[in-house]
């Protein structure tokens, strides 16, 4: 196994990562649902975290994409390790709590889990949702960067909720480009990998780009790739993102991960981070930095 990067860079764009991911899930709530056209009449261009949309958000607030991410990251830290129950009990615990929103799949596996113990969902070919896919994260730091582990780690948490072949392509696909990026791959290597991704599962072909942003896997993906590939910066990613609407958070949640990790923090505009509930940005980076530490390639620090 070799690293091609330097650990405190890799440490850097993992928590990028998070944070990234956070911030596109808060930026995107405000328009979720809507139409590129309804967005355009009322912001022009919409680009502020400004809270409010159809659950009432605060600016800054975050939502389930965010908080599934987190209930996997506490399960790690407090397990010291990766265990599905853990992961089960941490989304039990927060379906309780009464989440601003959870989505009807998420709700259904988590309901299986308090109700009979079940830790993998049967398969359901209509389960091709985003929900698994959007919490990807912490399975691609804690298994960095080995690949066999990555596998395991995103079928096992995708499966909690989600057993259906598109959402398990598309969290394996995420996690492998975390992993690339994390390991400092340039766009280009990137652009390859996931030309032969889309290649293997033809659904996710992008170009040309249908404009479709709704939850289902096959969308968002197309969403996600088509504005990481064509802007050159964390803000361009995110607007553009962000104005396609539909499910809004969750592709934005999803290209903040890939935009962070690769343009890092700097990249990140400060007037978005201020926004940002502080307490929730540390926690996000002490996880980015507990996950990267226990995982393979925190041997390298
Ligand atoms: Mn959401
Ligand atoms: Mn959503």
């Amino acid at each position: 196994m070799i690293l091609n990067i330097d650990p405190t860079e890799l440490q850097e764009h993992a928590r990028a990562a998070f944070i990234g991911m956070a911030i596109g899930d808060a930026l995107g709530a405000t328009v979720e649902f809507m139409t590129p056209q309804e967005i355009a009449a009322k912001y022009g261009i919409f680009k502020e975290m400004v809270g409010g949309g159809w659950l009432r958000l605060k600016p800054g607030q975050v939502t389930d994409d965010t908080e599934m991410a987190l209930c996997i990251a506490r399960a790690v830290s407090k397990n010291q390790g990766w265990s599905r129950e853990a992961i089960a009990q941490q989304f039990a615990a927060w379906l309780k709590s009464r989440p601003v929103d959870c989505g009807d799949t998420c709700r259904k596996g988590i309901r299986a889990f308090m109700l009979h113990g079940t830790l993998e969902v049967p398969y359901n070919q209509w389960d091709g949702g985003n929900g698994a896919a959007m919490r990807m994260l912490p399975a691609a730091l804690l298994s960095l960067p080995d690949t066999e582990l990555m596998k395991k780690y995103a079928l096992e948490q995708a499966r909690l909720t989600h057993h259906q072949a598109l959402s398990d392509a598309a969290c394996i696909c995420l996690g492998t480009l975390l992993h690339q990026i994390l390991q400092g791959a340039s766009k280009n290597s990137l652009r390859r990998e996931v030309d032969g991704f889309v290649t293997r599962f033809p659904s996710f072909c992008f170009e040309p780009y249908r404009g479709l942003a709704t939850g289902y896997i096959v969308d968002t993906m197309q969403t996600v790739f088509h504005w990481f590939f064509r802007t050159k910066n964390f803000e361009d990613c995110l607007v553009g993102t962000v104005n396609q609407g539909a499910d809004a958070d969750t592709t934005g949640a999803i290209c903040g991960m890939l935009a962070g990790a690769y343009y890092g923090l700097e990249s990140i505009p400060r007037r978005w981070l201020k926004k940002m509930d502080s307490k929730l940005l540390n926690e996000l980076e002490e996880h980015a930095d507990r996950l990267v530490m226990a995982s393979p390639a925190g041997r390298f620090f």
